[in-house]
């Protein structure tokens, strides 16, 4: 990647990258090669050190929570750093945990972060769903209302949704995810699983696979509550692949929470 990076860029081909990771291999990387690699990465944690190194672990059992904390630190002096903090149950709990933890860290207002559930739509691996988009933010809201009411009017802990012309790009036609194989793909979660693949790199995307049709086909007005749906701007209808999955849309917020999230942004 870095030689064709090297290649493109004298060339004025302007390249666009994003790395999504846990970090663990980034000591391979050094300083120049991320910066010259990367404009942005997110770094995931799943809640804090207690219970990320129970689900997150080496071959030798020993947790990596320490490593991916490291690696945020060192590459927010190098490029754009997002965390993912993965919520998995019990969001009040973790939501507060977390930001006690930034804020030890000193991480609060240096660093950009989000909170988000696992689903098995979303590609982190969960195949049972326990907790939902609208609970996180429910736990958010409820923290973030804490603090203002303790006098702290800037730490967001999650911004008001703006409005948007669609929730997700895979319905375009140009969304495409590469396999390591050439497989393509449309969804990013699909990836390295041949019976969700659309074609090849050396093939082109078949046109009339069944996973390509569903993908670009599929349409939140469909869903007539989200037709009715006064929110539809700022939720759009939720993940495509969950309705494709489950022949209808998932929520992301209730009205009541959009109505919280104006009050907190004020
Ligand atoms: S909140 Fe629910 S009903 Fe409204 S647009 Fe989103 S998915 Fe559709």
């Amino acid at each position: 990647m870095i030689e064709r990076v090297s290649f493109a860029v004298p060339k004025g081909i302007q390249i666009n990258s994003h790395l999504l990771s846990n970090g663990v291999k980034l000591p391979h990387l050094s300083d120049l090669d991320i910066k010259t690699l990367f404009n942005s990465m997110q770094l995931t944690l799943d809640g804090i050190e207690e219970f990320h190194d129970t689900v997150r672990m080496r071959h030798d059992g020993t947790g990596t929570f320490a490593a991916t904390l490291e690696q945020i630190k060192r590459c927010s002096k190098l490029t754009k750093v997002l965390i993912r903090f993965n919520v998995h149950s019990d969001s009040d709990t973790v939501v507060v945990k977390v930001m006690n933890f930034l804020r030890e860290q000193n991480l609060i207002g240096k660093i950009n972060f989000y909170f988000s559930p696992i689903t098995e739509e979303n590609g982190s691996g969960c195949q049972y769903e326990c907790i939902s988009h609208v609970e996180v933010v429910d736990a958010c809201l409820k923290e973030q209302e804490r603090l203002r009411q303790a006098g702290d009017l800037s730490t967001k802990i999650y911004s008001l949704p703006l409005p948007k012309c669609r929730e997700c790009s895979v319905d375009l036609d140009s969304h495409i995810v590469i396999g390591e194989d050439g497989t393509l793909f449309k969804c990013f979660p699909d990836a390295g699983r041949p019976e969700f693949g659309v074609g090849h790199i050396y093939t082109g995307i078949d046109k009339t696979s069944l996973h390509d049709r569903a993908y670009c086909d599929d349409d939140p007005f469909k869903d007539s509550r989200c037709r009715n749906c006064s929110i539809f701007p700022v939720c759009g209808g939720g993940c495509p692949k969950y309705r494709i999955n489950y022949k209808e849309s998932k929520c992301k917020y209730t009205i009541e929470q959009i109505r919280r999230l104006v009050l907190c942004s004020l």
